[in-house]
């Protein structure tokens, strides 16, 4: 889509005020990098209290260190564009300009025992913002098992595959993050090199018969 030009519909955004919603390992990349990349100031807007927080305690400690700001028990209801009705062709339109957050206190346990969110009323506030980052899960891009006959998927969107990463299609493999869900390099890599054995033994088994 063009983001390199400065004037496409996506252009890649840098600089300016970033908040980035979350508070796990990815969150903290996400900020360290804005930061890296010119971001102006760089905010982590996270729903639960630092305690709750389940980014690992170093990857913490170094966006803190780095000059990332905090802002807990903070929850972004809405965001918030520019709009400008009587220039429609003003290049800010539509792009972000803030992020409307509510005040949370931390009520009763929930099942796993950490102490649920609870929104504090009419405490509704504005962080002024040029970029937001979500950063808060992802799961598999539905657009392959729309449009692959046959493949089957997990509940979770996931492509099923066997040990050897085979899929429900003869000759198709998967692995990673597309299988397991969002988890890590070494695993996705772990999981490629297994089918790509499984491939290998496929392709000559097929060339024998
Ligand atoms: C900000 C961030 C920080 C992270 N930090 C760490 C970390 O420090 N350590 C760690 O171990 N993990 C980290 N992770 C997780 C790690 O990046 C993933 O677990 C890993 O990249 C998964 O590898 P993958 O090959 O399964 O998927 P991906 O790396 O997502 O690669 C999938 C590729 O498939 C392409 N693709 C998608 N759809 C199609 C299609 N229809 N046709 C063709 N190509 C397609 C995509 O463009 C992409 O290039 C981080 C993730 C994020 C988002």
């Amino acid at each position: 889509m063009k983001s390199y030009k400065s004037d496409s519909a996506t252009p890649v955004m840098k600089g300016g005020r970033v908040a980035v919603v979350g508070g796990g390992n990815v969150a903290m990349d996400a900020a360290r990098t804005a930061l890296r990349m010119g971001a102006e100031k760089v905010s982590i807007i996270y729903r639960r209290s630092m305690e709750e927080l389940p980014a690992r305690r170093e990857e913490v400690e170094h966006a803190m260190e780095e000059g990332i700001e905090f802002r807990l028990l903070c929850n972004p209801i809405e965001i918030l564009p520019h709009t400008f009705p009587n220039d429609p062709k003003n290049p800010l339109n539509n792009f972000v300009r803030g992020i409307k957050c509510i005040q949370m206190q931390l009520g009763e346990p929930d099942e796993k025992g950490r102490r649920r969110p609870v929104p504090i009323e009419n405490s509704e506030f504005i962080i002024d913002v040029d970029t937001v980052i979500m950063s808060i899960g992802t799961s598999p891009n539905p657009l392959i098992k729309n449009t692959t006959e046959g493949l089957n998927v997990n509940s979770k969107g996931g492509i099923i595959v066997n040990g050897d990463g085979l899929t429900s299609r003869a000759y198709v493999y998967a692995g990673g993050d597309a299988v397991t869900g969002a988890a890590t390099v070494i695993s996705a890599m772990g999981a490629g090199k297994k089918a790509a054995e499984a491939i290998d033994l496929a392709i000559k088994g097929k060339a024998q018969a």
